[in-house]
């Protein structure tokens, strides 16, 4: 019996109307030659697909699930927002409420406004910091990823000292050329580039701890060289925590590393699973937005009543004491027991985490510091890992490139459970030969 079988017919009616089947390209399961299932409901860690097959779940739709799918207390708040209208296009409390919290936790974040999407979030931040540096030139960092803006779908040139280059058709290189693309983690490039080119830089956007290439740990030094630079050459420091905002810890990476930059934009966690996407910090520069200012921002639903209502609560559970603490020590127990049980058969894997995130690599190097580093790592490896993985019903990313997810719903059970599953899947792989 093919245990998929519901989820290959859906995906054969979808690729009829979707590109690809998808409305997001990873979904595609291209990236392990595979093909995707079809998700029906979750709950907690779990996930449902059309088959009735369940998952562990450690996407988490990509990071915003902290408190796992369908948290009763979030559904609860969300059914009774939508009673009161879905949209307005107008000022209400729920906006200024989730607001309020974000500042609690992210002091930098002076000001802020609301978009729907993190890509939103980042592209407004772009345009802002240009806008107030009357600056065109902006730096960042090869295999950080901040939504399909643009601007932002850079390769890097040949060398630190020249312009990137679209990495997708239908991006003009009028406009790449205004875009740096450097080494992450690499001390030297960002200094030459700003040596060469500091007075034209608007910003540097940055993840500071990766998570769009894996999962790459920053050494500090490279945050804080940014932010000296940044400081030296009054460029704009834009810490892009989409995905670390409330998911590294609560304050995000800029209160782990103590760094404080000018503009941050979050998102994922911050809507509760609904679109929402924030941008925000110096109020001197959030202030020359219009109405108050000059440059052009705007959203018909943005600050949404039901999405600012499920942010909300959202931020509301993971406030609760040693909520990260606990989630860092079941992402560390996942991480470690990969590690070891890879090691038992011979098989070389780097693991990496903070909080509730974490990242594998099938490598034998002892540290993963940039995109050249992580698209050395075996493919094939990773390919036959997931595969084995998710016939046990363990649901990772289905590409080498992304990060994993955990959610206070994880259990030591589950965590058990996907150990056992790994330790197999190592055996298997071992046995065929590497
Ligand atoms: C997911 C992500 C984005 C884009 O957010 P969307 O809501 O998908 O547009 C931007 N930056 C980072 C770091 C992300 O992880």
């Amino acid at each position: 019996m093919d245990k998929n079988k519901l989820s290959k017919k859906a995906f054969a009616e979808s690729q009829n109307i979707f590109p690809g089947g998808v409305n997001s390209p990873v979904r595609a399961f291209k990236n392990v030659n595979s093909l995707p299932v079809f998700i029906e409901k979750g709950n907690g860690a779990y996930i449902y697909d059309l088959d009735g097959n369940k998952y562990i779940d450690y996407i988490g739709s990509w990071g915003p699930m902290i408190l796992g799918h369908a948290n009763s207390s979030v559904v609860k708040s969300v059914k009774q927002s939508i009673k009161n209208s879905t949209s307005f296009g107008a000022p209400t409390l729920l906006e200024t409420k989730l607001a309020n919290l974000i500042r609690r936790n992210f002091p930098s974040m002076e000001k802020m406004r609301m978009t729907s999407s993190g890509t939103e979030a980042t592209m407004s931040a772009i345009r802002l910091a240009r806008g107030c540096t009357n600056r065109d030139k902006i730096v960042k960092f090869e295999g950080c990823y901040h939504g399909h803006v643009d601007s932002l779908l850079v390769n890097a040139g040949s060398g630190s000292a020249t312009f990137g280059v679209p990495s997708s058709p239908g991006i003009p290189k009028d406009l790449t050329k205004h875009t740096y693309s450097l080494e992450y983690n690499n001390v030297e490039h960002i200094e030459n580039c700003f040596k060469k080119n500091g007075n034209k830089i608007a910003c540097v956007i940055v993840e500071p701890i990766a998570g769009n290439m894996n999962c790459v740990l920053p050494d500090l030094k490279f945050i804080k060289k940014l932010r000296s630079l940044c400081n030296k050459y009054r460029s704009i420091l834009i810490f892009d925590e989409v995905m670390t905002g409330f998911r590294v810890s609560k304050g995000g990476a800029q209160e782990i590393y103590k760094v404080r930059p000018d503009i941050t934009t979050l998102g994922k966690i911050v809507g509760g699973g609904m679109p929402v996407g924030v941008f925000g910090g110096k109020k001197k520069y959030m202030d020359q937005l219009s109405p108050l200012g000059p440059i052009y921002h705007a959203g018909t639903l943005s600050g949404n009543p039901v999405a600012m209502t499920a942010g909300t609560k959202t931020i509301e559970l993971l406030s609760a004491k040693n909520f990260h603490s606990k989630l860092e020590n079941k992402t560390k127990k996942l991480m470690n027991g990969l590690s070891n049980s890879a090691k038992k058969y011979q098989i070389d894997l780097l693991t990496t985490y903070a909080g509730g995130m974490f990242g594998f690599f099938f490598t034998d190097k002892h540290k993963i510091n940039n995109f050249s580093d992580v698209k050395s790592c075996n493919n094939m490896l990773f390919e036959k890992f997931f595969k084995i993985m998710l016939s046990k019903g363990v649901y990772f990313a289905p590409s080498s490139f992304e990060a994993g997810f955990i959610s206070s719903k994880h259990s030591q059970r589950d965590i058990n459970y996907t150990l056992k599953s790994a330790e197999e899947a190592f055996k298997e792989i071992s046995r065929e030969g590497l």
